[in-house]
């Protein structure tokens, strides 16, 4: 499954490889296991850890023709305020 998306990401093309071998690329499942989906390729996609999680999570999901959608729950409402929090160290 890995080979077939290059070790890459397919949301944000992360190869995940370190020294040649693969320590980052996941198999994630388009259709979740947990509501049925296969374990065969053309329910498999390959995520960073990061991106498995927002898909598990519901944050984003596969169309059929195999685009990337994002939840439209899932966008920011507003701008945030300013943080409370100074960027200073405050050592000198
Ligand atoms: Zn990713």
């Amino acid at each position: 499954m890995f080979t077939v998306f290059e070790y890459r990401c397919a949301f944000c093309g992360f190869d995940g490889l370190l020294g040649g071998r693969p320590v980052g690329p996941e198999a994630a499942h388009v259709r979740l296991w947990s509501y049925g989906g296969s374990d065969q390729l053309d329910n498999l996609i390959c995520l960073c850890t990061i991106h498995h999680k927002l898909l598990d999570k519901g944050v984003f999901g596969v169309s059929d023709d195999r685009r990337i959608t994002v939840s439209a729950g899932s966008l920011p409402a507003a701008p945030r305020a300013a943080s409370p929090y100074s960027t200073s160290s405050g050592i000198t």
